[in-house]
């Protein structure tokens, strides 16, 4: 963490270039729509974690905090692999990375791509994702989906509901489910347990208008939270 104790973001800001992937060179590579990073985050997931927000999210959650992302086009169009080195450029040790939005399922076959890019370069770290769809529909739709559940750990699923309160930290509201989907995942079920409700994490931009408060709480927190830091922006994931 920086000197104030908060993270760093970022705007996605890659610049494109030829990467040579695992993926064999008549395969077009895969694009993402993406939009921020930032790190160290505590407050989405066990330990410090790189946090990956996608643009591009059909859904439309009554009260979602983060309806700046619906439009896929308020983020940047980068291939896997471009944005699998920038994540990858990031120096300090972490222990995973989380990939909200956004829904990060309407780009699933990208998104695996991405994680099979990162997991190969660090396999020590846990893969979180937030979902709105709920986990038994994801199964239903395909195999690109089945491909990018296969590199979760962790899935918190379904659509925010802002009439159902949070009783978990890492979901948004009561109507949200924490999936272990691997031995990774169910071997992080004492973390977390042990994360505290309301954690937050402020994520000082690289330009003074793009401060986000990171984290998952209730609204009425977040807005006092706000009010007393004078943050301009904020979100749930
Ligand atoms: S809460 Fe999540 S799933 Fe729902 S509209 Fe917002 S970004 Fe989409």
């Amino acid at each position: 963490m920086n000197r104030n104790g908060s993270v760093v973001f970022e705007p996605l800001l890659i610049v494109s270039r030829s990467v040579r992937t695992s993926r064999n060179r008549e395969t077009p590579p895969l694009h993402l729509w993406v939009s921020k990073l930032a790190y160290p985050v505590t407050a989405l997931g066990p330990g410090e974690r790189l946090a990956l927000w996608v643009s591009g999210c059909g859904l439309r959650c009554r009260g979602c905090i983060t309806p700046n992302l619906w439009d896929r086009h308020a983020g940047v169009r980068k291939t896997t692999g471009a944005v699998a080195e920038r994540l990858l450029a990031v120096s300090r040790r972490l222990d995973g990375l989380t990939i909200t939005g956004g829904e990060p399922f309407e780009q699933a076959g990208a998104l695996a791509e991405l994680l099979r890019q990162i997991r190969a370069a660090r396999p020590h770290w846990s893969v979180l994702i937030y979902s709105g769809h709920t986990l038994a529909s994801l199964r239903r739709h395909g195999a690109e989906e089945e491909g990018l559940l296969g590199q979760t750990d962790v899935l918190i699923d379904g659509p925010y509901r802002s009439d159902r309160p949070a009783r978990h930290p890492l979901a948004g509201s009561g109507n949200q489910t924490v999936h272990l989907l691997t031995e990774r995942g169910r071997g992080m079920l004492e973390q977390i347990k042990a994360l505290p409700m309301a954690h937050a994490n402020l994520g000082f931009g690289t330009n003074d208008d793009d401060d986000w408060l990171i984290g998952v709480m209730d609204p009425a927190t977040r807005r006092a939270i706000n009010t007393r830091l004078g943050a301009r922006s904020s979100r749930r994931t």
